[in-house]
């Protein structure tokens, strides 16, 4: 038995300030799978002539969430495709990726309907709704938690050593084009220890990955919370992070909620863009510094990380590729996994804990691809030895000896900064240097270190191959 729905209505200028709407519709008891389909108004204009790209055009998501209602941050969220599918369905035996299967509870479901982009003045929408049931069908299990059973193990006490991945990647359960396990693949081949999947608004991939626990890579569970004044990454929180702010308040209470579950939260490509608008919220501890490849205006990104440093904050800077698609799927980017490549140094063997533990500790570095370069940052002083992300603790004059150590090609600029300015500069002149400053500790403050150089013609300036975080300085008086 079939129940069919249809559902019309359109946005207008007046609504974009309330970007979401729902669409309600009763579940019977026997329904086994909901399909929906949507289509909207588009304006289909031709290519730009001046940027050759497409023009702007009207913009609808769509979601969906279960009986147990739509209340932000706890409602019952079932799924999200955004703009990148027309259709979806979930079933008590499955679902479209990005969408999550399980039970299907009678009562009152909805399906949500946001509108990004509004390029005229009205934009109609259709929606299609039909729930198919088998009233003789035994009742399924609950709905699997997202990361199945298994929690994260605790971070492991070996030795400690430096570790390569990719903190940003999207695949088939938003708008990326790749299967996860296409991306364990391509992740080995470069040569990265960790991955994590942040898929946009969903968490429909937590159970695939729990399911695969390949040998080769360390998956890390995350979510892309996206919205169209900023976008965030969530690793470590084991569950759905709401979406549906528009305002610095919503937004914070997002950041709140992650950190009170254990996760961390880290504003992405605060840059062109998509970039981050929410200058209100306050006390993330992780920020995107770097993304995708150096020239796409990441040293804007750049300045928004050094300016959270020079106010005092302390923000670990991580890079993530952003990558949607790897061969041989379309490319949607030049962005490939590991470019750039977000370095931890954790204890073996890596555990999910062990690499979040050090992107909290600032324990990372970040370099263009997994092959480097190398440029780890650490420090002496009073008989203590500190690494990027440390806090140095001591008596107010004490000598401090930094140590610079860099692998990668030679001629390369080395860089120290401090407290926001230039401090030093030495170009290196072999592949495997160590450079060595002295300074007394005289005053609070920060050192981080960045090697940088010319990458095709000097003209086009320079970029950053490798950037480290800072180490904290703090006298005691
Ligand atoms: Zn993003
Ligand atoms: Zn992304």
């Amino acid at each position: 038995m079939r129940e069919k729905h249809s559902f019309q209505d359109a946005f207008t200028r007046a609504d974009i300030e309330t970007p979401f709407r729902y669409v309600p519709f009763e579940v019977p008891a026997g329904a086994r799978r909901i399909e929906v389909s949507y289509h909207y108004d588009k304006l289909g204009a031709p290519p730009d002539e001046e940027t050759h790209g497409p023009p702007p055009d009207n913009a609808i998501d769509i979601g969906i969430f279960d009986q147990r209602g739509v209340d932000f941050l706890t409602g019952g969220f079932r799924g999200w495709s955004g703009g990148a599918r027309s259709g979806f369905y979930v079933a008590t035996n499955g679902a479209t990726p990005g969408y999550i299967g399980g039970q299907i509870d009678a009562g009152q479901w909805q399906v949500i309907i946001g509108c990004p982009v509004l390029a005229s003045d009205t934009c109609r929408y259709w929606v299609d709704v039909s729930v198919d049931i088998d009233p003789e069908a035994r009742a399924d299990g609950d709905v699997p938690a997202t990361r199945g059973d298994a929690a994260p193990p605790p971070a492991s006490t070996g030795e400690r050593r430096w570790y390569r991945g990719d903190l940003h990647s999207h695949t088939e359960h938003s708008d990326g084009y790749n299967t996860i396990p296409e991306y364990v693949r391509e992740a080995g081949r470069r040569g990265l220890d960790f991955l994590a999947i942040t898929d946009h608004n969903t968490t429909s991939h937590f159970t695939e990955i729990a399911g695969l626990r390949p040998e080769t890579v360390l998956l890390i569970p995350g979510e892309e919370v996206t919205t169209a004044w900023g976008h965030a990454n969530v690793w470590g929180f084991d569950g759905w992070v709401d979406f549906r702010c528009t305002e610095d308040g919503g937004m914070q209470r997002i950041l709140d909620f992650v950190h009170k579950g254990g996760g961390l939260f880290s504003p992405n490509h605060p840059k062109v863009g998509y970039p981050w608008l929410f200058s209100g919220v306050k006390g993330y501890r992780v920020v995107e510094a770097w993304q995708g490849p150096w020239r796409f205006a990441n040293s804007e990104s750049l300045e928004f990380w050094e300016r959270r440093l020079t106010a005092g904050e302390r923000v670990t800077a991580v890079g993530g590729s952003d990558c949607h698609a790897i061969a041989p799927a379309i490319d949607l980017h030049p962005w490939t996994l590991g470019d750039p490549c977000t370095w931890a140094y954790a204890p073996a063997p890596l555990t999910e804990r062990g690499v979040l533990d050090a992107v909290r500790a600032g324990h990372v570095f970040v370099s263009e691809d997994p092959t480097g370069p190398f440029l780890e940052l650490t420090a002496e002083c009073d008989g203590k030895t500190y690494l990027m992300g440390d806090e140095m603790s001591a008596a107010a004059g004490s000598p401090v000896t930094l140590k610079l150590r860099y692998r990668g090609p030679a001629e390369k600029k080395l860089r120290l900064y401090r407290d926001g300015g230039l401090w030093q500069e030495a170009v290196a002149d072999g592949e495997d240097v160590t450079l060595q400053f002295e300074l007394p500790l005289d005053g609070p403050g920060y050192v981080r270190a960045e090697a940088a150089g010319f990458r095709g013609r000097p003209e086009r300036g320079e970029v950053v191959h490798a950037l480290t975080n800072p180490i904290y300085l703090r006298p005691r008086t």
